[in-house]
């Protein structure tokens, strides 16, 4: 190890530096060193003290910077911009480790909050954990979502937190399983690693992570920005939907060993996708993930990852983009029927044999369907209406209506006003009933409610 890889030890005291109200980096103080948290290619993590509360430094092996000046003064820039768009799933960058107590440098982020796991460790689904006693067998340990709908809803968010950065016109650059963390309860999401985000055009070393990188940069031609970026976030999404790499079936496993050369052939120079319509060679191993998912993924969702994985991986214009990913996620979530018999699945697990009816395989159960604005969603007790079904707006987080079974006869549904307006039950017979915020009406067919604002959603059969 070279001298500019120096390591911190726990007690070690290290000065940061913060931008003041003129733009400039001034002392902020030390963070007190306390413990190593992991370490990289790049560097180690530390949990570090400051005023009080704990915090991660990221440290740098410095030789392994290729343009170390460069690579600083973007992560000041990133310090001064601040999260974008506020958005607080992003590890943002918060201070600067002063540049002359150590040959080399660090910065400040909040630390990842308990209860989140690594999205490779969730791809794993599990790990071997050191025994706590030496001489006993490794554990394993397992890591799985706690609901089809937090799988989903950790999709979306990811989604959500790219449109913002992209948004700022900035990339993210290396997007990979290890920089995000994810809460498997609520889907709630943490993009870490955000070191590597540069104005978009701009690159500071930075080539991607293997599987995750857009063709053209495996094949050197191209540097990472914001459309290299819409390949590997339909890489995250494929591989946390089906649990499965994209480019990984017959062909690319018939090389045992996955040399330079080949790695360059399936994922640069002829990358096929396994689901190729035109060309079967490349197709998954039956039984696998990629198998047994694939044909209970919707259809739009299908098309969607056909496209970034045919046309999109040639032409990085073809790509899609995160607003079109956000509705298709928004609509699956949706997609998803809660059945009284306790299956959980999408749609497209039910028999569709009448018209805007499904029915449950398992028990028998008929779902009807609601139309919300210009989307269909089975209507199913614990159906959740976010805000961006009941308004014009882009939040879809805030629950503003659910669907319940009725109290004295579950067989009855109703709907429950959970937003802060009044809206209107029109009812097939003509009459008109207010429901007001915390009331709820009985759902009939032919049922439509009138959210405001010309939105509405009705009941079909
Ligand atoms: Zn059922």
């Amino acid at each position: 190890m070279s001298r500019s890889n120096t390591e911190l030890k726990a007690g070690d005291k290290v000065s940061i530096q913060k931008p003041a109200d003129n733009g400039k980096f001034t002392d902020a103080g030390q963070v007190l060193v306390k413990k190593e948290l992991g370490r990289g290619a790049q560097g180690i993590v530390y949990q570090v003290e400051y005023e009080g509360k704990d915090y991660a430094l990221k440290w740098y092996f410095y030789d392994n910077l290729k343009h170390p000046d460069a690579f600083r003064g973007n992560l000041e820039k990133n310090i001064k911009d601040g999260r974008p768009d506020n958005e607080d799933r992003f590890l943002w960058p918060q201070a600067i480790t002063a540049a002359k107590q150590y040959p080399t440098f660090g910065y400040l982020m909040d630390l990842v909050p308990q209860g989140y796991i690594e999205f490779d460790k969730l791809y794993m689904g599990y790990e071997w954990k050191k025994p706590k006693e030496k001489g006993q067998p490794a554990v394993k340990e397992t890591y799985r979502f706690g609901s089809l709908d937090a799988l989903v809803t950790a999709s979306i968010n990811i989604v959500k937190a790219f449109r913002s950065l992209h948004g700022v016109g900035k990339s993210y650059q290396d997007l990979n399983g290890g920089g995000f963390f994810i809460d498997p309860v609520t889907g709630d999401v943490l993009v870490c690693d955000c070191d590597n985000v540069a104005p978009d055009g701009e690159n500071f070393g930075i080539g991607g992570f293997p599987g995750y990188m857009a063709p053209e940069i495996v094949r050197g031609v191209a540097k990472p920005d914001v459309l290299t970026d819409r390949y590997s976030l339909a890489v995250v999404l494929f591989r946390l939907l089906l649990r499965a790499d994209p480019l990984e079936g017959r062909k690319v496993l018939a090389s045992v060993v996955l040399t330079e050369a080949k790695e360059l052939e399936h994922y640069g120079s002829a990358p096929l996708f396994i689901f190729d319509p035109d060309d079967p060679a490349n197709r998954p191993l039956p039984g696998g993930n990629a198998a047994k998912f694939w044909p209970i993924l919707p259809s739009y969702m299908r098309e969607a990852f056909t496209r970034s994985f045919t046309a999109g991986i040639k032409d990085p214009n073809q790509r899609i983009i995160e607003k079109r990913w956000q509705e298709y996620l928004i609509r699956l979530r949706s997609d998803i029927i809660h059945c009284t018999c306790g299956k959980v699945t999408y749609s497209t697990c039910f028999d569709h044999h009448e018209h805007f009816i499904c029915t449950c395989r398992s028990c028998g159960n008929k779902i009807y369907t609601l139309q919300i604005k210009d989307m269909l969603a089975p209507l199913y007790a614990g159906l959740k209406l976010y805000r961006c079904y009941t308004e014009d707006v882009e939040d879809f987080e805030t629950i503003t209506g659910e669907v319940l079974p009725n109290k004295k006869d579950p067989r009855i549904y109703g709907i429950k006003n959970l937003s802060t307006k009044t809206w209107k039950a029109k009812f097939p017979d003509g009459s008109v009933r207010e429901i007001p915020p915390g009331g709820g009406a009985p759902i009939w067919k032919g049922l439509v409610i009138d959210f405001g604002d010309k939105i509405g959603a009705r009941v079909l059969s």
